[in-house]
């Protein structure tokens, strides 16, 4: 089912083209419906023991750093994500090599985090 006004202001939603996706968006807000579901991965990537961190560039923690990560796109896989957000935030291309899961119920929010290992592709 398709929103058709924004839940954080009540405007009618239209359909806008956001990061190469077709999404529903507030026409006044700017509220944005990332999908049905919120499913989050953080990437640790590790080289010659250094794990790499972005500085977040968005409330909240907006300046702190952190490890790449981001949602889920409803047709993506983890590794596909894992991938997408290491090259989106930090600019390097990473090769998923494993991955965990752990349901986070002891923080603000609650529901599913996937954690993945990677290393950068090519073994550089
Ligand atoms: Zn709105």
């Amino acid at each position: 089912m398709a929103a058709k006004y924004c839940m954080e202001c009540g405007q009618p939603m239209a359909r806008r083209l956001i990061d190469d996706t077709e999404r529903l968006a507030c026409t006044a807000c700017g509220f944005v419906h990332w999908g049905n579901y919120s499913i989050g991965v953080g990437a640790l990537v590790i080289r010659d023991g250094k794990v790499l961190l972005v500085r977040r560039a968005q409330e909240p923690g907006k300046g702190l750093w952190t490890n790449p990560g981001g949602y889920i796109e409803q047709l993506e896989s983890i590794r596909e994500t894992i991938r997408r957000e290491v090259l989106e935030e930090a600019g390097k291309d990473c090769l998923s090599t494993s991955s965990r899961s752990c349901r986070l119920t002891d923080m603000a929010y609650s529901g599913y985090n996937g954690c993945i290992q990677s290393r950068r592709r090519g073994g550089r």
